[in-house]
């Protein structure tokens, strides 16, 4: 973390829905005299409740906590009707822009229309309240539209990353039990047509998921695709003579909304299990604050529908509020790295959130390349910018805010998971000073802590395990199908009935900011000297005329019990031989100027990329094998470029 601070700017706090310290303040001092009496306010301000609750936490079955669970709403009645009933009907939800930068704009009540369309045509085909509906589909409007309907007939959607391979959908698919998969027949990115529709065709080969009926195939590109008679529907035939109203199914609070497999990038995918009404409201919630979105703001967030991301800040949390929303069917770097500055200018962008892993890019491509920098477009709509997925290094903070935030911007660094559903450690940009590489203060009511190995407070300076004390509304319920992974994983008994998030942080010993050291089995014991393997990283990417990109992992060793391996991309290109052996002794100096000589990395390998999973995050796990010199027998179903294994055999 640096040691910086910028304290927001008087134009972020006038008028903010949370504006100024005192008043965030006030928020956390709420929740902690009357705990459920905060979100039970909040959940009666942000939701309409069909029926409204009388109980607001259920506790009796701890770690398997429940919320609002007497009450009953749709949350699609929430996202839609409710915006169309008051009168607002005209207004825009989604602009989409097309991978050849087509747009097409949808009101409230043309998506309210087309949700209802779907969701006959989903009934219509015997897909009930309960039942499990894959979702592996290109980013779209009808993305969107298939989730929402699924929320309207109670349908619990899984939405499967269109990058998946069949072996991975086919995982899912079964362990979901799922009755439809709602598919394309192929996607548009970077000026190519990527397969999907035989890609579903593969998984579902051999009848090796006989739990599915139907597959409903949105053409987005016409492309040629095989098809099962029985089985295969087209979607625009299946909506054609489906009305355009569909009354709601009600749901309990607890009701699961989905089920979302997480990346992987630790191990097994799991099936994460949310709620309808808890999570909606942090949903709504966390974009009320974090993003503070009014009538006025264009919203946009890049991260794709697949991930938890694009559920909570797509799908859900800016239409619970009646937002305007971007939606963006490509790439960044098509038909050039300029692509998300240009849409920004197009479309009078103002609260603009995507990942570290896509900056680093940005900025790999703008210095190496002028005509792509962001100075080029006119950036000046722009009011609130994020950041998720990974933590933000200052160096990358730094480009973003002046370059792309015109050192205007807030910053919001947001700490979450797909566990979590929402926000749980960040800025609010109308109060929170902000310091360049902390994602600074949990959110009002989020008891986030840090404590040891047994559950004991740590005190501040400190690093340890971080851990959320209380459960929250939109907490996970449970692992699909396996309750027992569920406690095991996020509430080991050692930790006093704490959620365990499985990363390290710190706080600081003045302020209290957190800071992010890297997932706990990320964190280095050299000689007796610990250290977080995300600190050695951003001293690496640091050096910015040479580094694009880090990462840093333990090995064991005989004599330090563990050495200090870093995997580097250059922003040349990859060294061999000679060059190699200078270049990684000038980041060796460097990091020991930076850190010092105990943070040196024993071993530097260097690749043209890194291993990443499908969502942009690095592969530690994969990391670790190669730095043990092993080869690699891990699943690597969800690895972005599995040939890079290759280069990053070499080290120096
Ligand atoms: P899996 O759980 O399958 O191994 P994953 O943890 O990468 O995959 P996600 O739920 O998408 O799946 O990511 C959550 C994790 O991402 C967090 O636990 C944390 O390690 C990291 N993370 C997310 N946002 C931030 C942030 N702002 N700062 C630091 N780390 C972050
Ligand atoms: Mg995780």
């Amino acid at each position: 973390m640096s040691d910086k601070i910028y304290p927001p700017p008087a134009s972020a706090v006038q008028g903010a829905h949370v504006s100024g310290m005192a008043a965030y303040e006030a928020l956390c001092k709420e929740a902690e005299t009357d705990y459920t009496g905060y979100w039970a306010r909040l959940a009666r301000e942000l939701l309409t409740w069909q029926k409204p609750f009388t109980q607001v936490l259920n506790d009796s079955d701890a770690p398997f906590f429940k919320w609002f669970e007497d009450g009953q709403l749709n949350a699609s009645v929430n996202c839609l009707d409710r915006h169309v009933d008051a009168g607002r009907g005209d207004r825009v939800a989604l602009i989409f822009e097309a991978d050849d930068g087509a747009v097409t704009r949808v009101t409230y009540a043309e998506l309210l229309a087309k949700v209802c369309q779907l969701a006959n045509a989903l009934k219509a085909r015997g897909v009930k309240k309960g039942d499990r509906v894959v979702i592996y589909m290109p980013m779209s409007i009808e993305g969107v539209v298939a989730m929402q309907a699924c929320a309207r007939i109670g349908a619990t959607h899984s939405v499967v990353f269109g990058g998946f391979s069949a072996q991975s959908l086919r995982d899912r698919v079964q362990d979901a039990g799922a009755v439809m998969i709602l598919t394309a027949d192929e996607q548009q990115r970077g000026g190519k047509s990527l397969p999907l529709k035989s890609i579903v065709d593969e998984a579902l080969a051999d009848h090796s998921c006989p739990t599915i009926k139907d597959v409903i195939v949105y053409r987005r590109t016409g492309g040629t695709v095989g098809w099962v008679a029985g089985r295969d529907q087209w979607l625009h035939e299946v909506v054609a003579d489906q009305p355009t109203t569909c009354a709601p199914e009600w749901v309990e609070a607890e009701h699961p909304l989905f089920l979302l497999y997480t990346s992987g990038s630790t191990g097994k995918p799991k099936g994460v299990q949310h709620s309808t009404g808890g999570y909606l409201l942090h949903a709504a919630l966390t974009t009320k604050w974090t993003f503070d979105l009014k009538d006025s703001d264009i919203f946009w967030c890049t991260a794709d529908i697949g991930w938890v991301t694009g559920h909570t800040y797509i799908t859900y949390g800016p239409l619970a509020l009646g937002g305007t929303e971007m939606v963006f069917e490509s790439i960044p770097t098509y038909p050039d790295a300029a692509r998300f500055w240009k849409m920004i200018e197009k479309h009078k962008v103002t609260i603009f959130y995507t990942a570290p892993t896509a900056i680093r890019s940005l900025i790999k491509a703008a210095e190496t390349n002028d005509a792509v920098h962001p100075k080029h477009s006119d950036l000046t709509s722009l009011r609130i910018l994020g950041s998720v997925g990974e933590p933000i290094n200052p160096a990358a903070w730094e480009w973003y805010h002046q370059h792309v935030g015109g050192g205007r911007c807030p910053i919001v660094d947001t700490f979450w998971q797909t566990e979590t559903g929402g926000h749980m450690i960040t800025p609010l940009p109308g109060a929170t000073p902000l310091v360049p590489g902390s994602c600074t203060l949990p959110f009002p009511g989020i008891t986030a802590a840090i404590v040891d190995e047994t559950g004991n407070d740590v005190p501040n300076g400190q690093g340890g395990i971080l851990v959320v004390k209380k459960p929250w509304p939109s907490m996970i319920r449970t692992i699909y199908g396996d309750p027992e992974r569920f406690k095991k994983s996020y509430y080991p008994p050692e930790l006093k009935g704490y959620y365990l998030a499985g990363d390290g942080a710190i706080r600081d010993e003045k302020t209290g900011y957190f800071t992010i050291t890297g997932r706990i089995d990320d964190v280095l014991n050299v000689s007796g000297h610990r250290m977080g393997t995300m600190e050695i990283e951003s001293a690496l990417v640091g050096c910015t005329e040479l580094v694009a990109e880090a990462a840093v992992v333990g090995r064991p060793d005989d004599t330090t019990g563990e050495a200090i391996c870093a995997f580097v991309v250059l922003k040349r290109p990859r060294p061999s031989g000679d060059e190699a052996k200078a270049i990684a002794k000038q980041l060796r100096d460097w990091v020991a100027k930076e850190i010092g000589p105990i943070a040196k990395p024993k071993d530097i390998r260097f690749g043209d990329n890194l291993p990443k999973t499908r969502s942009g995050k690095i592969m530690r796990r994969l990391l670790r094998s190669v730095a043990k010199g092993e080869t690699v027998t891990q699943d690597t179903s969800t690895l972005e470029n599995p040939a890079i294994l290759e280069q990053l055999g070499q080290a120096y």
